[in-house]
């Protein structure tokens, strides 16, 4: 094998950089932007290139505050598609649109979240344009190459990938949100073009309706595990610390399946990845298919009343305690500081 001189290597990828042109899709709720389009931005401008964001929904005005936050984001330029099929970015008919604006755009990237959304619309579009979907991106290391967690978060795989398109969805948890700034991004709002076939119908959506910051962006967290016993306990004990704390409320699938908490609130491989500043264990194990879901938490407290038991392998800080003895007590110390 002939090596290239390290400069002419480097030029060439300095090139190839210059050269990617990345569509980001940006998700939306109601009439605004999720969180996590915030860190797909990141992870698209981490391609090198232009950055384009996208946006779509049922006609300008229902996705009005969500561009005129995105234009802000940093990005080259964002395109705006509307049609009334694409309201709630049902895969059938969003994705030949997504595929066919890739195409015509001549992107070399297509980045989304590696949300229900996004990992429902993307293996699709990826079907469409006869690539490989690369999923739950944490890093890129060039315009090829990227790592994404395998076995549960237990190994970081790198990926090379010689698609002529790269697909990727992308780990929010690992990206920082982009940010506003002064500059604006020009907009391009047009009527949705190669929109599929409604094969699907949207019916309704129940949301858990809550004042407490979002479990998926929140930057504290207290969870409780099976160790709670009871739905009442858990009502007492874990909601009156995330209370003092002002944090989100999470949970072990142990508790979830127990019926102590909500579906949604479950953190772990099978429910929500995140990544706040503290994270409270209180009476949760720390099986892996647990840890899977927060082990990059920047401070993790636990609190279990075994010693031995696998939580206090990742916790910075470790009390080894009745939950039902130190909560109350954490609560009221947390409540007079
Ligand atoms: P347990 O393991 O029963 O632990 C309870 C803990 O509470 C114990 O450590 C105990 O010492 C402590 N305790 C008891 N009483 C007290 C007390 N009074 N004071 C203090 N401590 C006390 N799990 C998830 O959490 N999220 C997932 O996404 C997930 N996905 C999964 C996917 C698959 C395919 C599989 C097979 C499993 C998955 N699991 C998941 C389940 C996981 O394997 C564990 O069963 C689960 O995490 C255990 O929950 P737990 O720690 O609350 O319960």
């Amino acid at each position: 094998r002939t090596a290239l001189p390290r400069t002419a290597t480097r030029a060439f990828s300095a090139s190839a950089r210059a050269n990617a042109e990345t569509l980001v899709f940006l998700e939306t709720k109601g009439d605004s932007l999720v969180p996590s389009a915030a860190n797909a931005i990141t992870a698209a401008k981490k391609v090198g290139g232009k950055v384009t964001g996208l946006i779509i929904g049922k006609d300008e005005a229902s996705v009005k505050p969500a561009v005129d936050r995105a234009k802000k984001m940093g990005l080259d330029a964002l395109l705006v598609r509307t049609s009334p099929a694409l309201e709630h970015a049902l895969a059938e008919p969003t994705a030949p649109v997504f595929a066919e604006l890739v195409k015509k755009g001549g992107y070399t990237h297509f980045a989304a979240g590696h949300s229900a959304l996004g990992k429902n619309l993307f293996p699709r579009v990826a079907g469409l344009l006869e690539v490989q979907q690369i999923s739950d991106v944490m890093s890129i290391q060039d315009e090829n190459t990227f790592t994404r967690p395998v076995y549960a978060g237990n190994a970081i795989s790198t990926v090379k990938s010689t698609d002529s398109i790269k697909l990727f969805t992308v780990r929010a948890s690992t990206w920082e949100p982009a940010q506003e700034g002064d500059k604006e991004a020009e907009v391009d709002v047009k009527e949705a073009e190669n929109v599929g076939p409604a094969q699907a119908e949207w019916v309704s959506e129940e949301l858990v309706k809550s004042e407490r910051p979002d479990l998926a962006t929140a930057p504290t967290v207290v969870s409780g595990g099976r160790g709670v016993k009871s739905k009442e306990a858990f009502d007492e004990t874990i909601i009156p610390l995330a209370d003092a704390l002002g944090a989100a409320i999470g949970a072990s699938r142990a508790a979830v399946d127990s019926g102590y908490a909500d579906n949604s609130l479950q953190v772990g491989q099978t429910g929500k990845v995140i990544a706040p500043n503290l994270y409270v264990a209180v009476g949760i194990s720390g099986a892996i298919q647990h840890l899977a879901g927060m082990k990059d938490s920047k401070t993790i407290v636990a609190i279990n009343k075994d010693a031995d038991a696998p939580i206090f392998q990742v916790a910075d800080v470790g009390l080894v305690a009745d939950l039902f003895e130190a909560v109350p007590e954490l609560v009221k110390k947390v409540e007079e500081a």
